[in-house]
């Protein structure tokens, strides 16, 4: 837990969320401001600030097999999602708790803004 992220007060129940999935390494909750009709976000149950520190490849697989299971439980494997993880100042990552967003329900563009 690191004071003051968002992301560990909602793993600690602290800040309401709409669970979606878990595992023994993650959660996944719907976005407070869905960009997509499907829009969820995957984090992992410690504190990793983003993917420039993560190092537990044990942890990251099982958030990527989290995002997959979003997926399939929110019915958009056959149409497709976007998996995304913005990282940094550049990546415009605003939340500096490691997050994957599972977005889908309509088509995506490329490149992003
Ligand atoms: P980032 O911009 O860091 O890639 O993504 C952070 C995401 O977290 C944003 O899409 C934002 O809407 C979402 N978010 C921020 N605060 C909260 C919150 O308290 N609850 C939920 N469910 N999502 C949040
Ligand atoms: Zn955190």
């Amino acid at each position: 837990m690191s004071d003051g992220c968002v992301f560990c007060r909602i793993i600690a129940g602290g800040i309401p969320a709409t669970l979606v999935a878990s595992n023994a390494h993650g959660v996944a909750f719907r976005d407070l401001h869905p960009q997509a009709p499907s829009h969820v976000l995957v984090i992992p149950r410690r504190h990793v600030a983003s993917l420039a520190e993560a190092t537990d490849a044990a942890e990251l697989g099982a958030l990527l097999l989290l995002a997959g299971e979003v997926a399939r439980t929110e019915g958009l494997v056959e149409t497709g999602y976007r998996v995304v993880a913005n990282t940094g100042h550049d990546g415009g990552q605003t939340v500096h708790h490691l997050h994957l967003h599972v977005l889908g329900g309509r088509a995506m563009h490329w490149p992003p803004g």
